[in-house]
């Protein structure tokens, strides 16, 4: 019987109906609480945290700048970090600007999310040939690809927790995202500085990482520039040890602390995950949602973007000779007229409608259905839609026509 690997878990965000003092806690956390056992590696360390993932075989990806923009990519070395760059984030808005500073990893989140990776935008299932004795089905290669990740936000930690539950939770998991995910050795960098368009701090998925992670960084640019280091697994453990370190000092502690405080200090855009699905239910016939639908493009860029949306579609395909065949799974969004096809039309035919549905599954439904919000709070899908719909402002003005 095949066991399924084990995959290191985030915490979830935080449920409706959990106690408070336990979000408190949590929520401490979160802003950077520091534990105990700590150690700093030096920013010219890095070329060896390279060489020691390319010896255990992972293949490194993480932040790169490309087409105006920080994106998640091959790494083949530290030169391919977005040194010394940052993203200016707001609805429909990104830009870069440089930095006044050699920092690493001195932005907050782009268009890309890890998802891409252990759930790729597209991916062959399997092919048929025709052969002598009728078609021949040929599967795709099983091994999982090798990565680390490197450069993992709080956020996205949460989120991967969410993909987790959906494609490896229960009965049925997806074997792919299951292998890959189980495979993968995850780098968190906790945020020192937030977009204007993020709220996991009122999400209780970030700034600071508190469990999920291999190993967890968090830059300090101070008199040294150095990351602020500490283990979460083994693995995570055994690469650290072979990095040169030295203790943290209490000033380097404390620099760490404070940047992840200014993270969550900074963000402007909060939201309470605990009372949207009452709301969202209470919605359903709201007339804001054909004022949104006069906005919307229905152009599905917001799910693409944001990194626990999951739909999918498949497709066969077929060459013209009749020898050969494939099966094709595709991301696909609710927002595709297509998507809600059932015999006889679409069952969602309206902009309205598509809005509705993602909103209300994403901060509402989605509780009951999978034990968490469906939101980290990374604000994705506000920076990448391109008439700049907030779904911060629309849960406002939902709230505002109930009260
Ligand atoms: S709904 Fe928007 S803010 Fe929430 S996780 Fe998705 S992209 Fe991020
Ligand atoms: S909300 Fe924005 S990103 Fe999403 S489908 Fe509508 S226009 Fe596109």
């Amino acid at each position: 019987m095949h066991e399924a690997p084990e995959i290191h878990r985030p915490q979830p965000p935080t449920k409706p109906g959990c106690d408070r003092a336990k979000s408190s806690h949590q929520t401490q956390r979160r802003r950077g609480k520091i534990p105990d056992v700590t150690v700093v590696v030096a920013r010219d360390s890095f070329d060896t945290l390279f060489a020691a993932l390319a010896r255990r075989g992972y293949e490194c990806v993480g932040p790169t700048v490309r087409d105006g923009a920080i994106v998640y990519d091959r790494l083949r070395s530290p030169e391919d970090l977005p040194r010394g760059w940052t993203d200016e984030q707001a609805p429909g808005h990104y830009r870069l600007h440089r930095r006044n500073d050699e920092a690493l990893f001195g932005y907050v989140v782009g268009p890309h999310s890890w998802k891409k990776f252990v759930f790729p935008p597209e991916r062959r299932l399997w092919q048929l040939r025709r052969g002598d004795q009728g078609f021949e089905r040929v599967d795709e290669p099983s091994a999982p690809p090798r990565y680390a990740f490197l450069g993992v936000r709080a956020c996205e930690l949460a989120a991967l927790g969410i993909q987790d539950r959906v494609f490896a939770g229960g009965e049925y998991a997806e074997p792919h995202y299951r292998d890959t995910r189980a495979a993968a050795l995850v780098i968190a960098v906790e945020c020192t500085e937030s977009a204007a368009t993020c709220f996991c701090d009122s999400m209780n998925t970030g700034p600071g990482v508190d469990a999920g992670f291999d190993l967890a960084l968090t830059e300090v640019l101070g008199d040294e520039h150095v990351f602020v280091a500490r283990a979460g697994s083994d693995r995570g453990a055994e690469i650290l040890a072979e990095l040169p370190t030295r203790a943290a000092t209490a000033a380097e502690l404390d620099a760490a602390r404070a940047g992840v405080e200014n993270a969550a200090d900074q963000q402007q855009r909060r939201i309470d995950p605990e009372a949207l699905p009452e709301l969202m239910a209470a919605s359903y016939e709201s007339p804001r949602w054909e004022q949104i639908a006069e906005r919307c493009l229905s152009c599905a860029n917001c799910t693409l973007a944001c990194p626990t949306c999951f739909c999918s579609d498949v497709e066969d395909v077929s060459d013209l000779t009749g020898e050969h065949a494939e099966r094709w799974r595709r991301w696909d969004s609710c927002f595709n007229p297509g998507f809600s096809y059932l015999y006889g039309g679409e069952v969602r035919k309206t902009t309205a409608s598509r809005y509705r549905q993602w909103l209300t599954h994403k901060l509402g439904s989605w509780v009951a259905q999978f034990g968490s919000s469906g939101c980290v709070g990374c604000g994705r899908c506000i920076t990448w839609c391109p008439v700049g719909i907030d779904l911060i402002e629309e849960v406002a003005q939902l709230r505002g026509a109930q009260s």
